[in-house]
């Protein structure tokens, strides 16, 4: 769809770091934690309300995919969520989850830093880009383990 960062291409080739059949993963360009990760249909749908049955099924058996393959980098817990609605604030009309992925070590929890932005933790370009390759590969190492 047009006017949909979602649906950008240029941002999708910089971004998705795994692609299922109808699902994409990608690492958001300004991460509220370190490990932040958005689960997105390919299929232009605005929100929950609109996802077909399929994609609700693919989308979260990929987020189960997600955290194991973190829990075998030693996470130890995971948040889920999504924003339905402006009020809800959802910015970008193209569903996504967000997933969380939490360590005993955090410095700060990603629900103060999302009501607190200061505390968010700026990072270059090329750290970024660091980020996203790290984690790109040890989901798609980790395939086929469950
Ligand atoms: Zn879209």
């Amino acid at each position: 769809m047009d006017n949909c960062d979602f649906c950008d291409q240029a941002t999708l080739e910089k971004q998705v770091i795994y692609k299922s059949d109808k699902i994409l993963v990608f690492y958001p360009r300004s991460p509220v934690i370190r490990e932040h990760l958005m689960v997105i249909p390919e299929r232009h749908v605005e929100d929950f309300q609109g996802l077909r049955e399929e994609e609700v099924l693919e989308s979260t058996m990929i987020v189960k995919r997600i955290f194991k393959a973190f829990e075998n980098q030693g996470a130890s817990g995971f948040n889920l969520f999504t924003n339905v609605g402006k009020k809800a604030g959802q910015h970008v009309p193209h569903f996504h989850w967000h997933v969380f992925i939490r360590f005993d070590n955090e410095k700060v929890s990603p629900y103060k830093i999302l009501s607190d932005p200061k505390l968010k933790e700026s990072i270059s370009p090329e750290e970024w880009k660091k980020r996203r390759d790290m984690i790109s590969k040890f989901l798609k190492t980790d395939r086929g383990k469950y």
